[in-house]
């Protein structure tokens, strides 16, 4: 009988710095499908793999992060941890610290957050702390309540985060049976770019792949701050997610672009959105509009000419369309076509068929 997949701790212990101690909090995370995208790979004249994200067990990559940040701080004796958030890294550190039984504190911008990932939070039983700020502020303040108080900070300035996270790298080397020429994703505090490179570069560096890919990170044209050189102030982007003017792991995203020899672009929000919809419409895949920043940006660098043909193509969309249907649903004028009498002719007529 096949095994099923166990989670990133177990799948992946060996290459994860926990000791033998740590006990394993897991809701069976990572395993994602890597989806093969037949309108993106001719477009490109390549061949594009879609690494869906949204997959995991609270919607977000966020989970092969927290598998780990939550284990680590269970086993070190934490009983309470904090986050600063756009959303997806609340819904996830309230469900991991459910399970490990500890007390979630989160910071999330006031009015900011869509419905949908604050009710995860609230669901999985947050002490949920609105700030009359950005998610930078918010940051600073879980910076100095883990310094001055007994919780542990699980934001993607823990290190166990990113290591958790570099799983993804793993799974696309795993699945194709090589490391891709490019990998494309979406840029907004930054670490999930430094993860991925970091998992490329220990997998290289062990010998399980002979290349190592590179990596293309795309911001939002309102919150792109390491495309400008400089801290952004009010960022500003529907893309909730990667709505951060002064990202944790700027410098560590600014490596894996330069070792990698690959690029940190903007891409706009209407970009954002049509990416968002095509991919929802052309491949069955729906992501909230922040996973879409990475698709989006491949699409302009194709448009561009800048996509060199025959490549082998890895995008992450970060997390699931359902956390925030107001976005999408606002840009459309009526969802419902049309409302018809209930018969199977006028069902027919509606819909075209005869
Ligand atoms: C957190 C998040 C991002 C941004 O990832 P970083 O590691 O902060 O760059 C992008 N998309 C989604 C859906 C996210 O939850």
């Amino acid at each position: 009988m096949a095994q099923p997949w166990r989670g990133v701790i177990a799948e992946y212990r060996d290459w994860l710095p926990l000791g033998e101690e740590t006990p394993t909090v897991t809701l069976g995370e990572g395993g994602t499908p890597l989806i093969h995208s037949a309108w993106l790979s001719e477009i490109v004249r390549g061949e594009v793999f879609v690494k869906v994200e949204g997959d995991n067990p609270t919607g977000s990559f966020k989970d092969r992060g927290m598998t780990v940040a939550i284990s680590a701080a269970k086993g070190e004796g934490a009983e309470a941890v904090v986050c600063a958030s756009t959303g997806n890294t609340s819904a996830s550190m309230t469900a991991y610290a459910a399970r490990a039984g500890l007390t979630p504190i989160v910071l999330v911008p006031h009015g900011k957050i869509s419905a949908g990932k604050m009710a995860q939070a609230v669901m999985h039983g947050g002490e949920i702390i609105q700030v009359r700020g950005g998610f930078d502020e918010c940051l600073n303040i879980s910076r100095g309540l883990a310094k001055d108080y007994p919780v542990a900070l699980v934001n993607s300035v823990n290190p166990m985060r990113l290591e958790g996270q570099k799983t993804g790298a793993f799974e696309i080397v795993d699945v194709l049976g090589r490391a891709p020429d490019l990998h494309v994703l979406p840029v907004g505090n930054a670490g999930n770019i430094s993860a991925y490179w970091m998992g490329y570069r220990q997998y290289a560096d062990a010998g399980i792949a002979s290349t190592r890919p590179a990596m293309w990170g795309f911001q939002a044209a309102g919150a792109a701050p390491i495309v400008r050189g400089e801290i952004v102030r009010e960022p500003e982007t529907l893309a909730t997610a990667i709505r951060i003017g002064n990202p944790a792991s700027w410098q560590l995203a600014e490596n894996a672009r330069d070792e990698s020899g690959g690029r940190i672009d903007a891409v706009t929000d209407d970009q954002i959105l049509d990416a968002q919809r095509r991919l929802g419409a052309e491949e069955g895949i729906f992501v909230e509009p922040g996973s879409a920043a990475g698709i989006a940006g491949l699409l302009a660098a194709a448009e561009a000419g800048e996509v060199p043909s025959g490549q082998v193509i890895a995008v992450t969309v970060t997390g699931h369309g359902l956390k925030d249907i107001d976005t999408p649903l606002s840009r459309i004028d009526s969802i419902v076509d049309e409302v018809i009498e209930p018969t199977v002719e006028a069902a027919a007529e509606v819909a075209g068929l005869r």
